[in-house]
């Protein structure tokens, strides 16, 4: 058999690049993170081979007897994990998960309620260009004018005024703890499930960093990629019965044929991985650097959305330095620093260009930035900022500068070198 390197260069030589610009960059992305060596070969693994359709004893193929084994660890591991009683490991992602749900419980044209795009939820919770937006009647709540924080008494009105099915809470941009138990007392009112999308915070909710979904939610959807620093992919939990059978139909066979079973071997790393001591650590750590690297940048003139944050990610409004998220975007990457454009609430630029820029800690803590380094790349960036101020293609000296103490400060914190 010839290595990957040999057989086919080209391939070979665009991951080795990826690796290196994933350990020679700054990732802020807040939605990523960089999984362990364990995570990366239980992946990598050749159980990708097996085709496994249907659920553990109830395949459509022979030769499942350790599919089967794996995706029981999984699931148990999952329910451990989060303290409920079913868990769908299938999910090819977040939005397959997401998708999953509404074809459980939802008919076409019934109506969904969710947080809106522009307030920090996501796509899948009805946006107009996807499936949730075009097949459900989809209507949005979002956030206070005064406080950016989520306007639960907008989630009442519009719960009684529209009768949804199903209401979703949870975001991909929203930097604060979410009242699981309003949500549920507003579905409760008026007859809709609640589906939480915990995809961002699931690795607080596992570290005990934010309160858990499970006992207010009917359903719970999320990425194993982000916090939660498995593999790409995503997974639904439930504690009722019905609900969870209903579930495991809408994802095999109703959305998806065979499960990755090299993901479902991964997930199952990661979900062990989650519940120890050193995971609980790592993600006091991603909320102490957020807080950290917030302080610093509020210090040096940027407004952050809801002026902090509780969790791992920070929204920045770029507006008081009068610059864009996108032109900020460009800058940062030209530095050896990757983040997000992102609209903040209310945002009048359209999200191409947006007024914000969305950064997180996952990544960074995850090949052990502390305080010290994540305050020094807030004023990193504060510096990136301030020479586009001077100059809107960048302060070439500035850039110059800082692009060197990226690459020496990513120097000092190798990851998969062992
Ligand atoms: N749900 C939320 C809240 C997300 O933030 C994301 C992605 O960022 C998703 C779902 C979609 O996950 P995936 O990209 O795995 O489909």
């Amino acid at each position: 058999q010839r290595s990957l390197t040999d057989a086919d260069p080209l391939i070979a030589s665009l991951l080795s690049q990826e690796s290196s610009r994933q350990l020679d960059q700054i990732g802020l992305i807040a939605s990523e993170n960089l999984v362990s060596q364990a995570v990366i070969e239980a992946q990598s693994s050749i159980v990708a081979n097996k085709y496994a359709e249907g659920y553990p004893g109830k395949r459509y193929y022979a030769g499942c007897r350790f599919a089967d084994e794996l995706e029981e660890i999984a699931i148990a591991r999952a329910n451990a994990l989060f303290g409920s009683q079913f868990a769908n490991v299938q999910p090819h992602s977040g939005a397959q998960a997401n998708s999953a749900v509404m074809l459980a419980l939802l008919q076409p044209g019934d109506t969904v309620l969710g947080m809106s795009l522009n307030a920090g939820g996501h796509l899948t919770h009805g946006a107009r260009v996807t499936l949730s937006g075009k097949w459900f009647h989809a209507v949005h709540y979002g956030v206070r004018t005064d406080t950016c924080e989520i306007d639960y008494e907008e989630v009442a009105k519009l719960a009684f005024e529209h009768r949804p099915r199903l209401i979703i809470a949870g975001s991909s941009a929203y930097p604060r703890k979410i009242d699981w138990a309003k949500f549920r007392e507003i579905a409760d009112a008026v007859g809709a499930y609640l589906m939480v999308d915990m995809a961002h915070i699931a690795g607080l909710v596992a570290a005990g960093l934010h309160e858990s979904p499970l006992p207010h939610a009917h359903i719970v959807t999320s990425a194993s990629h982000q916090t939660l620093r498995g593999p790409r992919g995503g997974f639904i939990l439930s504690n009722e019965e019905e609900i969870a059978r209903q579930i495991n139909a809408a994802v095999f066979p109703g959305i998806q044929g065979g499960p990755m079973m090299h993901v479902i071997a991964g997930k199952a790393v990661a979900f062990a991985e989650a519940a120890t001591p050193a995971f609980k650590a790592y993600a006091e750590a991603v909320l102490e650097n957020a807080r950290a690297m917030g302080e610093v940048l509020q210090e040096g003139g940027v407004d952050l959305v809801t002026k902090g944050t509780d969790n791992h990610l920070l929204l920045v409004d770029l507006r008081p330095k009068g610059l864009w998220g996108n032109e900020a975007e460009v800058a940062l990457e030209r530095v050896g620093i990757t983040c997000n454009k992102n609209g903040i609430p209310f945002d009048t630029a359209p999200p191409k260009i947006a007024s914000g820029i969305r950064l997180g800690t996952p990544m960074g803590t995850s090949r052990g930035f502390g305080v010290r380094e994540f305050q020094r790349i807030g004023e990193l960036v504060l510096a990136v900022l301030a020479g586009l101020q001077i100059d809107s293609r960048g302060h070439t000296d500035t850039e110059r500068r800082v692009r060197d103490e990226v690459a020496a400060l990513c120097r000092r914190f190798p990851m998969y070198t062992s």
